[in-house]
């Protein structure tokens, strides 16, 4: 085994992982980011981006939404929306700021590129199979030894980081362990046709979820979740339902592909000591929405910023990181996960009505909400 020793060693090059090397190796630190996967790698996704994803990615690699549009990286955006429910009247809103859609093969390769020009070294096809958190040692596929200063987690939903904090007694799953099962599908714009160009989102076809339709240049996204321990198991007939009230042409077989994603198994502890769980790896998606792009981009901000200022003391990296983690982030996944139990508890055929008079009775407060104006905690409006 060869041994090397970086300041941080970085488990998975998904917007989590790049985004905290990025702003390691800009600050001068050295880091090896290891995947799995060469890349550009697919990612399952619908891809969308609200307000506060955008602001951070601003605040993090100082670009703008304009320079992510021409650069190809943004592809499709939209001040339109709209709610619906089975066989029932849709919402149609427009916001303020408009949604942004991504292809997740261009977008995540854009900001590992972003992180190898500011100094990280990258290396592909380097999957992780063992993590001692005693030695902060990863072991890779490939026989590679990796000793950091610093191991962040940012391997997605099935972290083998954050199983081996967990097996080696560091860290506690919270309560129940709750994942979401996604089944998406794509489908070509120009064969279908009818589509609209504008997010959508329905209710009343799953329960313990909801399904999708996003648009972009050339396909429709088509996806559903549901709570896995609630509505695994219907997932993909329940899919079927939902497809065939979509102008899609059923009779040609549509490719189904389906991921886990964290909905409520965020960690009140994100980490132990020197190693830090960021993004899917620490359950930060939104327990209701199940959007977990600005997650991992923030959480990996705030990891950053404490590893930079413990470089002397790493022990005391996970005290600093969290402490910011419980202000920031963890109260909005608390608020969403308090929204989603109570709609989610009704009978599926109220799903739609209540989302609807809630969304009907205050469309600007739920949109600031979900864009990151407000908090979703006191649906508090902030200065952003
Ligand atoms: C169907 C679906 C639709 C979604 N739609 C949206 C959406 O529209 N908007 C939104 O905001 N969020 C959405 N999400 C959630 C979003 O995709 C994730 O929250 C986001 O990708 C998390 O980023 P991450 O960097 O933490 O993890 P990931 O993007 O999963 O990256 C993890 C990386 O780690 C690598 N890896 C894993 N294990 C190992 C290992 N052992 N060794 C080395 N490397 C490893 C993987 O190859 C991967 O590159 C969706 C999720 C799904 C499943």
């Amino acid at each position: 085994m060869r041994k090397r020793v970086p300041d941080a060693v970085i488990v998975g090059a998904g917007p989590a992982g790049s985004t905290a090397a990025f702003l390691l190796a800009a600050n001068g630190l050295r880091v090896v980011i290891l995947d799995r996967s060469p890349f550009p790698r697919e990612k399952l996704c619908g891809g969308l981006l609200t307000r506060k994803t955008i602001q951070t990615l601003a605040a993090v690699f100082g670009v703008t939404a304009d320079t992510l549009r021409s650069e190809k990286v943004i592809r499709h955006e939209s001040r339109g929306y709209l709610v619906g429910g089975r066989n029932r009247r849709p919402i149609h809103g427009t916001l303020d700021y408009p949604f942004h859609l991504v292809d997740r093969t261009v977008y995540d390769h854009f900001w590992l590129e972003r992180a190898v020009s500011a100094g990280a070294e990258f290396r592909a096809g380097a999957r992780v199979i063992a993590f001692n958190p005693s030695t902060s040692q990863v072991v890779t596929s490939g026989g590679d030894l990796l000793q950091g200063k610093f191991v962040l987690g940012a391997d997605g939903v099935a972290s083998r980081v954050r199983s081996a904090l967990r097996r080696a007694g560091r860290i506690a799953d919270p309560r129940g362990g709750e994942t979401a099962i996604a089944i998406e599908t794509f489908v070509p714009r120009t064969v279908s046709g009818a589509f609209p160009d504008y997010p959508c989102l329905h209710y009343g076809y799953i329960p313990w979820g909801y399904a999708w339709s996003f648009p972009a240049p050339e396909r429709q996204a088509l996806g559903i979740l549901a709570l896995r321990h609630k509505a695994g198991h219907r997932v993909a007939s329940c899919f079927r339902d939902f497809l065939s009230s979509q102008p899609v042409r059923m009779e040609k077989e549509l490719r189904f592909q389906s991921r886990s994603l964290p909905y409520g198994n965020y960690l009140a502890t994100p980490g132990w000591k020197n190693t830090l769980l960021l993004g899917d790896a620490a359950g930060l998606a939104d327990p209701f929405l199940g959007e977990g792009i600005y997650y991992a981009h923030r959480s990996a901000q705030l990891a950053a910023d404490a590893i930079l200022e413990t470089r002397s003391r790493p022990e005391s990296a996970l005290q600093v990181y969290r402490s910011r983690f419980l202000r920031i982030l963890y109260p909005e996944l608390r608020f969403a996960h308090a929204a989603r139990r109570l709609i989610f508890s009704l009978p599926l055929r109220l799903y739609y009505p209540v989302v609807s008079s809630l969304l009907r009775a205050m469309p600007k407060i739920w949109e600031e909400t979900i864009q990151g104006q407000r908090r979703f905690r006191w649906l508090k409006k902030l200065n952003a």
